[in-house]
């Protein structure tokens, strides 16, 4: 079976003289998985999700998403990989200020060529998946951390991407409004979505299927995928 994610002794370095965020990770990623990748601050994370999700190139090593070698596309053609197959969630929202719930979840179908009233329907389809279809013309200044966060799930989900990446989604949250985040992926996950969530809180990588632990730019162990 093609694997959904796979990195190959991917590097990257930041800086001169180079300093290495990543220093030689391989890691393959099954359709349907949930996974948590946890580690200390500045141990990767975050530079590890960027280019598992391809806003980022490596220094080295090569990265495959649905079984295409990025390094073979252009950037308007990872772009293109990017918008149908990976949806983001991070620590802050990004959510647009003075736009509605469903506008914001909309701007998830911005460049999909579908028309400005079907992509409300479908913000509107999405906004009720997570359990927000009461919130939907609310502004985000008029919900609380958690409902925002639901807010930029549903944006991250609105196209049904098979990936969803999500950069510390709870770190933000009160320990209550982030264990219903970590609720609302497992459903998304057994609906047949992918997610990788990273994560400094061991209390939410202890509820994933799968852990995997990095120190210095390193996989330090890797739980893997239960029999
Ligand atoms: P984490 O998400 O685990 O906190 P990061 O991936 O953000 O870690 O960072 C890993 C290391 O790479 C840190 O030492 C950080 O300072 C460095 N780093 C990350 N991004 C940059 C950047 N854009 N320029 C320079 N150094 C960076
Ligand atoms: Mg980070």
């Amino acid at each position: 079976m093609t694997a959904l994610l796979r990195l190959d002794e991917v590097t990257r370095a930041y800086g001169t003289p180079p300093i290495a965020a990543l220093a030689g990770v391989s890691l393959r990623i099954d359709a349907g998985e949930f996974v948590a990748i946890v580690g200390a601050s500045g141990s990767g994370k975050s530079t590890l999700m960027n280019i598992i999700g391809t806003l980022d190139r490596p220094t080295s090593g090569s990265v495959h998403v649905g079984g295409v070698d990025t390094a073979t596309l252009a950037d308007a053609d990872l772009s293109a990989l990017r918008a149908r197959l990976i949806g983001f969630v991070f620590q802050q929202f990004h959510l647009r200020e003075g736009v509605t719930a469903t506008d914001n979840v909309a701007d998830g179908l911005l460049y999909t060529g579908i028309p400005r009233a079907e992509r409300r329907r479908r913000a509107e389809e999405a906004l009720s998946r997570v359990g927000l279809a009461h919130r939907r013309s609310h502004l985000p200044n008029q919900m609380s951390g958690g409902e925002r966060q639901r807010v930029a799930i549903a944006r991250a989900v609105v196209g049904d991407p098979p990936i969803l990446l999500a950069d510390e989604p709870t770190g933000n949250l009160d320990s209550r409004s982030g264990s219903g985040i970590v609720d609302l992926l497992h459903e998304l996950n057994a609906a047949g979505t992918s997610i990788v969530v990273i994560t400094h809180d061991p209390g939410l990588a202890a509820r994933l299927p799968r852990r995997i632990a990095i120190g210095d730019g390193l996989l330090r162990s890797d739980s893997g995928v239960p029999a």
